[in-house]
């Protein structure tokens, strides 16, 4: 059995979750959240952690604009996302929410997080 720890990041509640799985990584049992989301993201750290990315990507006129994915994508994904996102010239304007890329990784968007003209 393996015993991890770890800090909900789900809201500013910050609930200390204990996780205990088999050698095997089956679940055992999650406690210490306060709600389900906190249940599920611990299940989720062990099984396939998920981030939201955030950077910024080059526009045409030499600015740097701030950008994100519109959904969690793979921990393990992080590497390829980024090289996408460091490929990429925006051309603009652009408007907050705009997507920049669709489904660039694990089936998120890059969406810009500010206007720029
Ligand atoms: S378990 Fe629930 S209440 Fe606790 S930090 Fe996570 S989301 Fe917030």
């Amino acid at each position: 059995m393996k015993k991890t720890n770890l800090t909900c990041i789900e809201c500013p509640m910050g609930c200390q979750i204990e996780i205990i799985t088999e050698d095997d990584g089956t679940i055992i049992s999650v406690n210490g959240n306060s709600c389900p989301r906190g249940k599920l993201y611990a299940r989720n750290e062990v099984v396939c952690p998920m981030r939201v990315i955030t950077s910024t990507v080059k526009t045409d006129c030499g600015n740097m604009l701030a950008v994100k994915s519109d959904r969690p994508i793979k921990r393990a994904s992080m590497a390829s996302a980024i090289k996408k996102i460091n490929a990429l010239t925006v051309k603009l304007p652009v408007n907050i929410g705009d997507i920049l890329l669709a489904d660039f990784c694990d089936g998120a968007n890059l969406v810009a997080t500010d206007d720029l003209r």
